[in-house]
């Protein structure tokens, strides 16, 4: 069979079988709800439902009660049925990893579907299964955990909204030692409150009285708060994925240092020495001597005086020097959260997230800032934020009513 056949057969053979329940069904009378009479029915009326196998209209009795005669629906029907739940399921799944418009393009080249085609549409449902998810109360596993470890980061997508250029996301993820994982997110100002996020995610591995609690964060003032606001006592640690990427950003750079006179070549050779001993000491927690290693490149530094900015690019040296006044004073804001990194490597303890590409770049960047063009609303990227953690964390579906 082509797919088109596929489609047509599928769509078919489904309505045949629908049309069976719904018989079947009908035949069922419910009792009245008022009085509890008996029903006798009323007249029919054809509810279209969409299904990832097309539309299908059901033909359903209306019931009146031969008491007091008041109207009844068909026994356990759900009231405002448009859709079955996996359709809703897998509409949002797919908006959760791609745009709406790929995923919409995908669903109508798959599957017979024919509701949801649009990717407006498609966006709407997506945003109401967003919606559904912020009510849902965190399922408690039955083991609790000994420890948690709590990661909070926070990227910035583009808004649409004039006169807002950037919209602030808050997204992390809470690890036990038996590998239990969840992430959550949430856009700042946008309806969904991140303390209670963080509590029910803490909840839903197992979080009690006795669990040990730490938590990392990119160093933010702002976050630290909400940790502490969110029940975490213990002074948040500075994860070390953010420290890392300072560094190896300071490393592309001076190996990108020219080396065209035997002067610039051995100010470039203990640029590199100095980069390497400044990890060395932050990652053993010697971060206090960072200052040493930065003055002794600066001191070299003048061997670079004067050189010419690159056509498209600024000069390595320039951005060497803007590289480390950054590190500089990141260290210096970040010195009280600095911890002795190496020391909890050996000792088996998380210095920082386990998602190597950091929290942020994996759970918004990869779908909500792929493109310069992409822009959200507040509401809208909070919701499909949601959808997206609850993808991830294998939640998404899982809390759906079983409407039928
Ligand atoms: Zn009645």
């Amino acid at each position: 069979m082509t797919l088109s056949e596929a489609k047509r057969l599928l769509a078919r053979v489904q309505q045949e079988i629908v049309a069976a329940q719904a018989r079947d069904h009908a035949v069922r009378r419910p009792y009245c709800s008022h009085c509890g009479g008996a029903c006798r029915v009323k007249d029919y009326r054809d509810h279209a439902v969409a299904t990832l196998f097309g539309q299908v209209t059901v033909r359903l009795p209306r019931f009146r009660c031969a008491a007091c005669g008041g109207i009844e629906a068909g026994v356990d029907w759900p009231a405002h049925c448009r859709s079955t739940p996996e359709l809703d399921r897998l509409q949002a799944h797919l908006c959760a990893v791609m745009t709406y418009r790929t995923a919409a393009d995908m669903l109508a080249q798959m599957f017979p579907v024919d509701a949801g085609k649009h990717h407006e549409t498609l966006r709407r449902h997506t945003l109401k299964v967003g919606e559904a998810l912020g009510e849902c109360a965190a399922i408690r596993p039955e083991a609790a955990a000994s420890a948690i470890v709590v990661t909070l980061d926070s990227t910035f997508i583009r808004s649409c909204a004039e006169g807002e250029r950037h919209l602030e996301v808050r997204v992390g993820n809470v690890e036990t030692p038996s590998g239990g994982r969840q992430v959550f997110g949430a856009v700042a100002k946008a309806g969904t409150d991140i303390r209670a996020l963080i509590c029910r995610t803490l909840d839903a591995v197992g979080r009690t009285e006795d669990t040990a609690l730490t938590a990392f964060t990119d160093g933010c003032p702002g976050l630290r708060r909400i940790l502490a606001h969110a029940g975490v006592a213990e002074p948040p640690i500075l994860d070390w994925f953010h420290v890392a990427m300072r560094l190896q950003h300071l490393k592309q750079i001076a190996n990108g240092l020219s080396d065209d006179d035997p002067e610039r070549a051995e100010a470039r050779a203990v640029i590199l020495g100095e980069v390497e001993r400044l990890h060395w000491r932050i990652w053993n927690g010697k971060a206090q001597d960072a200052q040493i290693s930065i003055d002794r490149i600066r001191a070299v530094m003048h061997h670079y005086q004067g050189e010419p900015d690159g056509r498209r690019s600024i000069a390595p040296s320039r951005k060497l020097w803007t590289a480390l006044h950054a590190l500089d004073g990141y260290l210096t804001s970040q010195s009280a959260w600095l911890v002795n990194y190496a020391e909890r490597h050996r000792a088996g303890l998380r210095i920082g997230t386990a998602i190597t590409e950091g929290t942020a770049n994996f759970l918004v960047n990869r779908r909500m800032n792929k493109s310069q063009q992409m822009c959200w609303s507040r509401r809208g990227a909070d919701l499909l934020l949601q959808v997206r953690c609850a993808v991830y964390n294998g939640t998404l579906g899982s809390g759906f009513g079983q409407k039928f």
